[in-house]
């Protein structure tokens, strides 16, 4: 029986803007799995909680968001025009504005809250009902899948981070510094892997890419040959 067959899944947690997406899209794209962005939707709470007026000065109002989460509906599709996953809000269209740095700033806030983990991860299992999936977060091998067939734990040099996150927001115009960047990111694990709920931490059976000096090529090439090992 091959892996395509077996309708495995597979986790791969780490830290901030490390690539995780980009390796979990590639293979999913060859071998024909779900991909499942978990962090767009934790991007798309908070672009919810930020439109309402509900975060000041790193505050949020948790009982405000409690009220209104439940008529937050997050959905995905492929857009085949431009080849790209998409994430909409309610319907709306909001893959670009959930990657801005204004949400990046706010995002791990919203993740730390205990009501807001719950609902995303009874719909990251959801989507995830008929196997085949290649899932991406900080806590999908920990928590979400603690039995997924594979598990991969990434990292990379923060510089090297940084100035690829800061190529890709340039690149689609946004108006962003390099240290703003690398602060956010460090931000952005330091508060992920030192929040109470599920925090960002390498499952004890996870496998530790660090891919600093991999091309996206090599990557994928590295998690192909991963796959083909627990055949
Ligand atoms: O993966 P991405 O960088 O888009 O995730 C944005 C943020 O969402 C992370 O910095 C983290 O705070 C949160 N997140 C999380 N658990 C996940 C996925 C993302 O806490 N499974």
């Amino acid at each position: 029986m091959n892996t395509t067959q077996r309708k495995l899944i597979i986790a791969i947690d780490g830290h901030s803007s490390c690539g995780k997406s980009t390796m979990a899209k590639d293979l999913a794209k060859k071998i024909n799995y779900t991909y499942i962005d978990s962090g767009a939707m934790y991007r798309v709470i908070t672009l919810f909680a930020m439109r309402h007026n509900l975060i000041k000065d790193d505050k949020l109002d948790e009982s405000k968001l409690a009220h209104l989460i439940d008529g937050i509906n997050i959905t995905f599709s492929y857009n085949d025009e431009l080849e790209r996953h998409e994430t909409f809000m309610n319907g709306e269209l909001v893959e670009d504005e959930i990657r801005s740095l204004d949400v990046s700033n706010n995002v791990s806030l919203i993740a730390t809250i205990k009501f807001v983990r719950e609902k995303m991860v009874a719909l990251q299992r959801k989507l995830s009902e008929a196997g085949a999936v290649i899932m991406d977060g900080r806590d999908i091998g920990t928590v979400v899948f603690p039995n997924a067939d594979l598990k991969i734990f990434m990292t990379a040099d923060v510089e090297v981070r940084a100035a690829r996150r800061f190529k890709e927001l340039k690149e689609k115009g946004d108006d962003v510094s390099l240290d703003a960047i690398r602060e956010n990111v460090q931000k952005r694990d330091f508060i992920d892997e030192n929040r109470d709920e599920s925090p960002l931490q390498k499952a004890d059976d996870a496998i530790v890419l660090n891919n600093s000096y991999l091309t996206k090529e090599e990557q994928l090439e590295w998690i192909v040959t991963k796959m083909a090992e627990i055949q």
